[in-house]
Formats: C-alpha cells, sequence, structure tokens
C-alpha cells in the first residue's frame, strides 16, 4: 500500500479499495484527466471532502476559477474509506483539554466551529440532495473500564453547564437497555447531533456538487512538483500537463506525498486506521447484542475502538492497523479487529468478516488540525488526527475565506501553520512506543 513516508509519488488512477463502501455506491464516471496545459486562477490538490468543500465554495461563493487535481479520484483517500461518522470536534483534544489550553472563552469558540462544522455537512447534503443513507442522530462515547467510567457523570454536566450542550450521561444500566450488550462497557456519555452517512455517497455528491458550479475536476492527475514563477504564481507539473496559478491550496492530509512539500510532510505523522464490515447480522444476533439502533459507537481507549451498525445490519468495526504501509494487507489486523468485536459481544462469535481496507489518516504534533497560508499564496488544511469528516467540509469553507481575503473565526487553528515533529525520523519509532504504553494503559490501568 501507499505509504506517505516513504513514497515520493502516490501513483495515478488507482481503484477504490475493495471497500464496502465501494460495493454500495453508485459510483460516477471518472472525469478525465489534466491532458493540456492551462492556467487557472487558484489550484485545489487533493479531491476529497476538504478540497471539494472548498472548491464548491470558492465557486459558489467568491466566483473564482478553480480547478481541482486529483491524483486517482474524488474521494478516493480517507474521504471515500472513513467510518462515516460526522462528529462534533477534531483533533484529538475534547473541550475540557480545550479550556485548560486555551481558556474557556476560546473552547467557546471551538464549540460552535464543531457545531457549524455538522450544520455545513447537512448544509451540502441538502443543496447536492446527496444520498448518502444519513442514519438517525447519535453518539455514544463508551467507558472501557470503571475507572473512566466514574468521570462521565461529571464531564457530561460540564458540557452542558459550560457550553450548554445536551449531552447525556447513560448510565450502565440504560446502555444496556437501550443500546447495547457489552462486556466492555461500563457507561458512556450520548452526543445528540452526531450521525453516520456513507462517506464515499458523500464525497460523490461533493464532486458533482462541484462540478455543477463550475470548477473544472481532474481525476488521474497527481501533482509530481511545482516552482515560483517570477511573478509569484505557482507553475504545477502533472504527468502529462502542467497548470499556472495565482495560490495553489493543498488539500492532500494524510496522503500527501513525501516530496510534494516537505514543510507539511514533517508536520504530520500519517496513521493508518482500519475498518473490517460484517456479514449482516441475523435477526437473534441482533436482540442479543442489543444493537438495534443506528448510534455512532466510539470507546475511551488510548487505543479506540469505533463502531455502528450500518443499515444493512453489518457491523463496521474500526480500530488501529499497521504502522507501515507495507503491512496494512497482513490478516493480522482484520483478525483482531474481529477478535476485539468479539471480546465485546461474546454472543457474536459465530460472525464473519466480510470486508477489510484501511487508509491514512494525518495526525499533527499538537493534536490540533490547521487551516492555514504557510507561505504567500499557498495554503493548506491538515492534521485532522483521524476526526475529519465534519471538519473537513467547514475547513474547506475556511480554506476557501483565507484565500479570498475574508476573516476566519479567531481560532488558533487558523492562526498559525503546523508545527513540525521534534526528530521527523523517528515519527514511526514513536508510534510504535506509543501503541506499546497504549495496550499497556488500556489493559492494566
Ligand atoms: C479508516 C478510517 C476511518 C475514519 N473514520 C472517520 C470517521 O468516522 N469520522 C471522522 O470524522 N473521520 C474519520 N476518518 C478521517 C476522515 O476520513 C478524514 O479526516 C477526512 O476524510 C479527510 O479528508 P481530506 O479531504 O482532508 O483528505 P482525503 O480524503 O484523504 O483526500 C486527500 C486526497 O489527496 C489526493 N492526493 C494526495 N497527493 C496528491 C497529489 N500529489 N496530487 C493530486 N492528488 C493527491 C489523494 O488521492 C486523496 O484523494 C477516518 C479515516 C480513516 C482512514
Amino acid at each position: 500500500m501507499y505509504d506517505p513516508l516513504i513514497d515520493r509519488n502516490i501513483g495515478a488512477s488507482q481503484a477504490y479499495p475493495d471497500s464496502y463502501w465501494a460495493q454500495h455506491t453508485d459510483i460516477a464516471e471518472p472525469t478525465a484527466p489534466l491532458l493540456q496545459d492551462l492556467r487557472s486562477d487558484v489550484v485545489i490538490v487533493g479531491g476529497g471532502y476538504t478540497g471539494l468543500s472548498c472548491a464548491y465554495q470558492l465557486a459558489t461563493r467568491f466566483n473564482r476559477e478553480v480547478s481541482v487535481l486529483e491524483a486517482n479520484q474524488p474521494g478516493w483517500g480517507c474521504s471515500g474509506r472513513n467510518a462515516g461518522f460526522v462528529l462534533r470536534g477534531t483533533g484529538r483534544l475534547g473541550l475540557a483539554q480545550l479550556t485548560q489550553r486555551f481558556g474557556a472563552e476560546c473552547a467557546g469558540l471551538f464549540h460552535q466551529e464543531y457545531g457549524d462544522a455538522i450544520t455545513q455537512v447537512k448544509r451540502m447534503i441538502s443543496a447536492g440532495n446527496i444520498r448518502c443513507d444519513s442514519q438517525p442522530e447519535g453518539y455514544l462515547k463508551v467507558a472501557h473500564n470503571a475507572a473512566t467510567a466514574a468521570d462521565l457523570p461529571a464531564q457530561a454536566a460540564f458540557l452542558q453547564r459550560q457550553f450548554g450542550y445536551q449531552a447525556e450521561y447513560v448510565s450502565p444500566q440504560q446502555l444496556k437497555r437501550d443500546y447495547m450488550h457489552n462486556a466492555q462497557a461500563y457507561g458512556a456519555i450520548r452526543f445528540p447531533d452526531c450521525f453516520g452517512v456513507n462517506p464515499l455517497a458523500l464525497a460523490q455528491g461533493y464532486a458533482v456538487m462541484a462540478q455543477q458550479s463550475g470548477v473544472k475536476l481532474y481525476a488521474g492527475s497527481p501533482l509530481l512538483s511545482w516552482q515560483r514563477e517570477t511573478d509569484g504564481g505557482f507553475l504545477l507539473q502533472t504527468p502529462k500537463a502542467r497548470i499556472r496559478c495565482k495560490q495553489l491550496l493543498l488539500a492532500t492530509n494524510g496522503y500527501t506525498p513525501k516530496g510534494l512539500y516537505p514543510a507539511l510532510n514533517r508536520a504530520c505523522l500519517p496513521v493508518l486506521s482500519s475498518i473490517i464490515v460484517t456479514q449482516p447480522l441475523t435477526p437473534a444476533q441482533l436482540e442479543q447484542s442489543g444493537l438495534q439502533h443506528t448510534q455512532l459507537v466510539m470507546d475511551t481507549r488510548a487505543l479506540k475502538y469505533y463502531y455502528r451498525k450500518l443499515p444493512d445490519n453489518r457491523i463496521l468495526f474500526g480500530g488501529r492497523s499497521a504502522v507501515y504501509g507495507k503491512d496494512a494487507e497482513k490478516t493480522v489486523y482484520p483478525a483482531r479487529l474481529l477478535a476485539a468485536l468479539k471480546a465485546c459481544f461474546p454472543m457474536l462469535t459465530d460472525l464473519r468478516c466480510d470486508y477489510h481496507w484501511s487508509g491514512w489518516v494525518a495526525v499533527s504534533y499538537d493534536d490540533l488540525p490547521r487551516v492555514c497560508e504557510a507561505e504567500p499564496g499557498l495554503f493548506y488544511a491538515a492534521g485532522y488526527c483521524g476526526s475529519g469528516v465534519s471538519f473537513s467540509t467547514l475547513a474547506g469553507v475556511r480554506l476557501a475565506e483565507l484565500a479570498s481575503g475574508v476573516a476566519v473565526p479567531p481560532l488558533p487553528i487558523y492562526q498559525s501553520r503546523l508545527a513540525p515533529f521534534p526528530l521527523p525520523a523517528f515519527r514511526r519509532l514513536g508510534q510504535q512506543a506509543y501503541y506499546q504504553w497504549g495496550r499497556f494503559k488500556d489493559r492494566f490501568l
């Protein structure tokens, strides 16, 4: 599998991974690659949610001439292969940690922004009439042990008091009665406004909306290299043709190839996340497991598991995967996920896995993303740390605003660049050490 820390180029025109989503989505014919030299006001690199949302905004709100270069197909990266959790937030810091780091007022702005991100996804779904199987709202953050569970009532009360957010504490008894017979669940907090979607259908919908707004979308067109022109603009090289532009917006996130923009590469750690999808549960299995609902679920482990029931009664179950791209397809990873699923739901012991795939999320050094102008005329949005379905959509809006000189909310994530990792060559060693520690913490602490 392509590995952004090792490969200098991402490749071109690759098929979607063999995921449940690719098998259950009407996929549009790929658009043609860039075959002729041209000029464009703005070029966006990367056709995921960030790039497509940004392109749509630039075309519709700012009347800009936009070209999108996508190495493969729209949504080929994370956007077409994620778990489809439209969550409130991004990065790895909750509102309590944001309050500690930036103060209560700024945490309030984050809360507002995260709510706006969910609203923006809903707005896009409605404006584009996107058929992406939106499920009824609700996300359960489930405590995986009694010690973590003890904090949940206070956490829910803090969210209500401080932010007026209707988070609900769910006791272990209520969790069992209403949501799941999970042997490793000790209570939960329920977030009422998050919901599940088919992520690839959402990405396809964004691509259609961008194109219908006049955006030129070139699939199979990786940006191989770029240079500055004397007038401050950019000259971009793709396999068959070149583009000149005034502004260059990188929306390549966890898939940014090694050589594309080293400052961005050094500031992200691409981490593999893996998903399995089981065979459909029988009515008896649904009843025994209690999984009769479509709430999104994630646990509180350091090495988190996340899961949801899909519209056809299969369970999507995800978590950590290999460290290196070359190991991503090894059977040990789906086997581990299936074993973890069965440890939570021992009554599902006969369940088989029908699909497995992985993707690269971009983890930032300080656990927060950035949307910024990195140098004159060159912008990026990256570092969502695996939580980006809602935020990427809003990040596209903010990126378009920054590139058009419009003020964005005064949040730290829009006011600075991503910090480089210290000793970037050792990022993967650090990751392996974190996994060891996480395993120990999740088992014994
Ligand atoms: C397994 C998995 C599960 C996840 N589940 C969730 C979830 O449930 N909820 C959630 O909030 N987040 C989830 N995420 C994260 C979420 O999917 C991402 O944060 C989000 O999709 C990022 O969107 P993006 O547009 O920024 O990047 P991507 O969708 O990754 O798009 C980047 C694009 O850039 C293209 N590209 C790269 N280099 C070049 C180049 N040189 N030239 C041209 N194109 C290039 C790639 O082909 C790719 O299509 C998950 C991620 C994974 C991998």
